[in-house]
């Protein structure tokens, strides 16, 4: 007995059900496809009764609805979570949505302004978003130089570059405060993009996320092999702040910020973890990164870090590979323009996406696949072609151990990542055999093939492999803010 509820109290999304009512009618069903939770472990063909935006009832019976999805040969998993996706716009929600993406999270570096993101996305998202407090932005601002409308990274210069001094740091964590106030799920730091950042103003933030109870998402300060300042380093550096304040971290894209070194990058993450402490990682699956040319990722010295030189640039539109000339005006520019960084190999990607420390993560921003194809290519190539990956560690890593890591900010995030009873009817229907990504470096907004459905709080979203019209049921992850802000957590 106590086994039982042992295991009710684990798995499972309860509170909704209303068990024992024949013939029960479903909002919809999704009838006879192979239905995979790894949480529990099912795998096994099963109907699927949808109502009121919750899975109500998991059944090998049939079950009643006025809308029967046939789904023979499919699989039906929890709808893919991305803890990493910059595009927040319908364009990049439409491609992600084909993808099998059903919550798509701006962690890494986060909205300047966590309020008004929310309510710019209110009741216009096809799929569910949320948001870190930015610590570039709160840094910007507070050194007088506050990121332009629409952007989120800042131009290198003073407020990238210079340290802080003591009342800035605490400027900078009065501005996180009030984004953290305002629903902001964690704190966001891309130390790569504030090398100015000190090691103390690093613990000093971690402290912060600490005393909330809230994680830290960083792009880490370095990447690459020279020293000081390689990516061994820079791994040391947050694991450190982590281990000295007691902030869960979350190391995002351990494929391009580690690069050649990434096997030991995870292997510091795996022993940081045998230690007890609460860090996690990511990767997507990809051998190119994207960034903004005038950021301070590309100050001085970038080349000999990266191992890397300028006609490893290209720039996304045109394919044009850099030259010195055309780097030097790219970057001194105001204008932001994206740079396609060749940095990694196919080898190292090929390793560290099946390890099973690794979430899948897009990063996906405009003018790079991994915007488009991240989930469905993890599934084509690494599942169905190489065999490095089964499919449900596959659907783990985009589902499951997303939604786990979001539990550190918001228990909403119980209902998410697992198709079980009671949680939400967030699902992607998808054809294991065919499905694959089509995004690629010339074609980047190709939307994937082989997501027949999608399903976001039981709303279809994605309709005999068509995206739906006019339907915008995608709602915010918020973390806990303030008490009293009334809205739906
Ligand atoms: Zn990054």
């Amino acid at each position: 007995m106590r086994k039982l509820i042992f295991y009710f109290f684990f798995f499972g999304c309860i509170g909704v059900l209303t068990p024992g009512v024949a013939a029960q009618q479903y909002d919809l069903v999704i009838e006879g496809g192979r239905a995979i939770d790894p949480e529990t472990g099912l795998d096994a063909v099963r109907n699927i009764g949808i109502r009121d935006g919750k899975i109500a009832r998991i059944s090998p019976g049939k079950l009643i609805a006025a809308r029967v999805i046939h789904a023979d040969g499919l699989v039906v998993a929890p709808g893919f979570i991305d803890l990493h996706q910059h595009g927040q716009d319908l364009a990049s929600q439409r491609v992600k949505a084909l993808d099998g993406v059903t919550t798509a999270l701006e962690l890494e570096i986060g909205a300047p302004d966590v309020a008004q993101f929310l309510r710019q996305k209110e009741g216009h998202s096809l799929i569910n978003y949320g948001t870190s407090a930015s610590h570039v932005a709160a840094r910007a601002s507070v050194f007088g130089a506050p990121l332009p409308a629409g952007t989120i990274l800042p131009k290198s210069g003073p407020a990238t570059n210079q340290p802080a001094a003591p009342e800035q740091i605490e400027a900078i964590e009065g501005r996180l405060r009030a984004e953290l106030d305002a629903g902001g799920l964690a704190i966001g730091m891309g130390i790569q993009y504030t090398p100015g950042a000190t090691r103390l103003e690093v613990i000093d933030m971690f402290r912060l996320a600490a005393e909330r109870g809230l994680p830290v998402y960083t792009h880490i300060r370095s990447a690459g092999r020279v020293e000081p300042g390689s990516s061994i380093e820079a791994v040391s550096e947050v694991i450190g702040a982590a281990a000295v304040t007691g902030a869960s971290l979350h190391i995002v894209h351990i494929n391009s910020s580690c690069l050649r070194d990434s096997m030991e990058c995870l292997s510091m993450v795996a022993g940081a973890r045998a230690r007890g402490l609460d860090v996690t990682t990511e990767a997507y699956p990809y051998i190119a990164g994207i960034t903004p040319i005038n950021s301070a990722l590309f100050n001085p010295g970038w080349q000999e870090k990266l191992g890397i030189s300028y006609s490893d640039l290209v720039l996304p539109d045109s394919g044009e590979h850099l030259t010195k000339e055309r780097f030097e005006e790219l970057h001194n520019s105001s204008a932001t323009q994206w740079v396609l960084v060749y940095a990694n190999t196919q080898e190292i990607v090929d390793q560290v996406i099946p390890n099973p420390l690794v979430m899948i993560a897009s990063d996906g921003v405009e003018g790079h696949p991994r915007n488009a194809g991240s989930y469905a290519r993890v599934l084509a190539e690494y599942v169905r072609e190489k065999g490095t990956i089964t499919l449900m560690d596959a659907i783990r890593k985009m589902t499951l151990m997303p939604a786990e890591m979001l539990e550190r900010s918001t228990t909403g995030a119980r209902h998410k990542g697992r198709l079980q009873e009671g949680c939400d009817a967030d699902i992607v229907v998808f054809d294991a055999a065919t499905i694959h990504d089509r995004a690629t470096f010339q074609k980047p907004m190709e939307p994937s093939e082989g997501v027949h459905y999608l399903l976001v709080r039981g709303t279809l979203v994605v309709d005999e492999g068509k995206i739906v019209d006019g339907v915008f049921p995608g709602k915010a992850l918020l973390g806990p803010g303030k008490p009293g802000l009334g809205i739906d957590r």
